[in-house]
C-alpha cells in the first residue's frame, strides 16, 4: 500500500518547509521527510551556530580591547567555552524547535522523520513506506567532504558539523582549508583564546575573491595572531602521540605543522548518493550535484532540485530563492529564474566581506569597459569612530551603461551596507542614483556617494 500526496518534499533545509508551508495553504496534500534535524545544515551546522560564536568571539575580542575605549577589565578576559557553546545550543535548538513545529502545525502535511529514498520518478520510500506523489522536490544540502589525502584515516579531525559539540579550548586548532568556512572558525577559536593555524594548498586565501580582498583578510588574520601556511601543495596528516601533524608540502623531509586538533574545511559534497536517483532517472554531473533548468527542474519531469543540492549556489539565501522561483512559477505561473539573481554572499568574519556581483577576475574576462573606485575603511568616519578600521570599500561600474558591476566592502557593516548597491543593481538603475543620493551621517553607507564620486579606470 502506498499513500498518495500531490508534492513529496526531502529535506527540511532552508527551502522545504517553506515550499511545504505554501503548498499546503494553497491546498496541496504535501509529505516532507527529515533524517536529521530540522532546519538542515543553516540552522543546525552551518550558519546559526557559526554566527551566534562569532558573536561571543565578536565581544571577547571587544572586552580585550577595553583599554581603547577606555574601560578596564579586572583581569584576563577568558572564554568560558561551556557558556558561549551553551548559548549557541539554546538559539541552535529554539530554531530547529521553531521549524518543526512551523511544519507540525501545517494542515495538509505530514511530516516523516527518515530517510527518504526514490524507488521510481513518482515513488518514494521512507521507513518502508512508500509514499506516490505528481510532484518530488528535493532539498537534500550537503556535508563537508572528506578529503582522500595521505593519512586521512589515520589523524582524528572535526567538520563542520563535529565542531559544533566542542566545549573545550583546543589549545592548538589547526585548519585545512582557508575558505569562508575555515576563516570563521579560525577567528572564533583563536578569539576564544586556541592557537590557530591556517593550512591553504592555494598560493592566497579565498581564492575565488579578489588577491586586495584575499590579502586584507591575511592581514587581518595574522594582527589578530593566526598562523598561516599557504601553497601547501602536499597536505598529509600523522598522528604523533597526543599530536596531529599536518604535512605542508612535497619535499623529501616535509615540513609540518604540529596541532592538537584538526577542522578539515574544505568545501562541501552534495548528500545525493544514497537517494536512489538512479531508481528515479534524475541526472547529476560528475561532483553529483542534481542537474536543473534555469527553473530548477530536473532532466525528469515532476522532480525538482532546490538548495545546495543543484549546485546553483552554496548559501541560505540561494536555497531560499530556490522556493520561490519554484513556488511562484508553479502557484502563481510566474516566469522566476535562477539566472535572474545577482552573486551576493558575506564572510562573516570581523570585519567581514560583503559582496555582490563580479570579481575582477570575472570583469576582466567580460571584456566590459570598466571603471573602479576604492576606499579604504581608515577613510571612513564611523569606521574610525568605531576603532574598526580595517579593510575597504571597492565598487566597479560599467564605464558606458554606468551599471555596477560588482563591489566588495571588507569592513564594519560591509554584510549590510552591501545591499545598498544590490538593489541599485536588480533594479537595473545607473551607479549616478547612489552617487547622487543623501545618505545618513555617520555611517559606512554615506561614503558610497563619495566612493563613486572617483571612479577611475580598472586596471
Ligand atoms: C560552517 C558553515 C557556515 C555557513 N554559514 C552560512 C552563512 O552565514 N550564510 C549562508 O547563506 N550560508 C551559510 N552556509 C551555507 C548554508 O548552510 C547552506 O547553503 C544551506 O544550509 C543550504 O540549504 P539547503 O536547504 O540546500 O540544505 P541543508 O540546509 O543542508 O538541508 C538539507 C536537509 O536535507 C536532509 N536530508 C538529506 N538527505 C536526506 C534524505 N535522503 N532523506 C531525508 N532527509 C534528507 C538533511 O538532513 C538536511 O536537514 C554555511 C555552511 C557551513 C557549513
Amino acid at each position: 500500500m502506498s499513500q498518495h500526496f500531490d508534492a513529496i518534499i526531502i529535506g527540511t533545509g532552508q527551502a522545504g518547509p517553506s515550499l511545504a508551508a505554501r503548498f499546503a495553504a494553497a491546498g496541496m496534500a504535501v509529505a516532507i521527510i527529515e533524517r536529521d534535524k530540522f532546519g538542515g545544515t543553516c540552522v543546525n551546522t552551518g550558519c546559526t551556530p557559526t554566527k551566534t560564536l562569532v558573536a561571543s568571539a565578536y565581544a571577547a575580542h571587544v572586552a580585550r580591547r577595553g583599554g581603547e575605549y577606555g574601560f578596564v577589565v579586572n583581569g584576563d578576559v577568558r572564554v568560558d567555552i561551556k557558556r558561549a557553546k551553551a548559548r549557541k545550543d539554546e538559539i541552535v535548538e529554539r530554531t530547529s524547535r521553531g521549524v518543526e513545529e512551523g511544519l507540525r502545525a501545517l494542515k495538509n502535511c505530514r511530516v516523516i522523520q527518515g530517510h527518504a529514498r526514490f524507488q521510481s520518478p513518482s515513488a518514494v520510500v521512507v521507513n518502508d513506506e512508500v509514499l506516490e506523489a505528481d510532484k518530488v522536490f528535493i532539498n537534500v544540502g550537503g556535508r563537508a567532504s572528506i578529503p582522500a589525502i595521505k593519512g586521512i584515516h589515520d589523524a582524528p579531525f572535526f567538520t563542520n558539523s563535529s565542531m559544533m559539540d566542542v566545549d573545550f579550548l583546543p589549545q592548538h586548532l589547526v585548519i585545512v582549508g582557508g575558505s569562508y568556512v575555515g576563516l570563521e572558525f579560525a577567528q572564533i577559536f583563536r578569539r576564544f583564546g586556541s592557537e590557530v593555524t591556517i593550512v591553504e594548498m592555494a598560493p592566497r586565501l579565498i581564492g575565488r575573491e579578489d588577491e586586495d580582498v584575499s590579502e586584507a583578510v591575511r592581514e587581518i588574520m595574522e594582527i589578530e595572531g593566526i598562523q598561516i601556511r599557504r601553497s601547501a601543495t602536499c597536505i598529509s596528516l600523522a598522528k604523533r602521540e597526543s599530536l596531529i601533524a599536518v604535512g605542508v608540502e612535497c619535499v623529501e623531509a616535509p615540513p609540518e605543522v604540529l596541532g592538537t586538533h584538526l577542522l578539515l574545511a574544505v568545501g562541501r559534497t552534495p548528500n545525493t548518493n544514497d537517494l536512489g536517483l538512479d531508481l528515479a532517472g534524475v541526472a547529476t554531473d560528475e561532483s553529483g550535484y542534481i542537474i536543473v533548468d534555469d527553473q530548477l527542474q530536473t532532466n525528469v519531469p515532476g522532480i525538482w532540485a532546490l538548495g545546495d543540492c543543484n549546485g546553483r549556489g552554496a548559501f541560505t539565501h540561494t536555497a531560499y530563492n530556490d522556493y520561490e522561483i519554484v513556488a511562484d512559477n508553479l502557484l502563481n505561473a510566474d516566469h522566476r529564474r535562477v539566472s535572474d539573481r545577482i552573486q551576493t554572499y558575506a564572510l562573516f568574519t570581523d570585519p567581514p566581506l560583503g559582496r555582490c556581483g563580479m570579481t575582477d577576475a570575472e570583469i576582466r574576462k567580460s571584456g566590459r569597459p570598466a571603471l573602479v573606485a576604492k576606499r579604504p575603511m581608515s577613510q571612513v568616519t564611523r569606521a574610525v569612530e568605531k576603532g574598526e578600521t580595517h579593510g575597504f570599500i571597492k565598487i566597479s561600474v560599467d564605464a558606458e551603461t554606468k551599471q555596477i558591476l560588482g563591489a566588495a566592502i571588507l569592513g564594519t557593516g560591509g554584510d549590510e551596507v552591501i545591499h545598498v548597491l544590490l538593489d541599485i543593481m536588480y533594479a537595473k538603475a545607473p551607479y549616478t542614483v547612489v552617487q547622487r543620493a543623501m545618505h545618513i551621517h555617520p555611517t559606512v553607507a554615506e561614503y558610497l556617494p563619495t566612493v563613486l564620486s572617483k571612479l577611475e579606470a580598472f586596471a
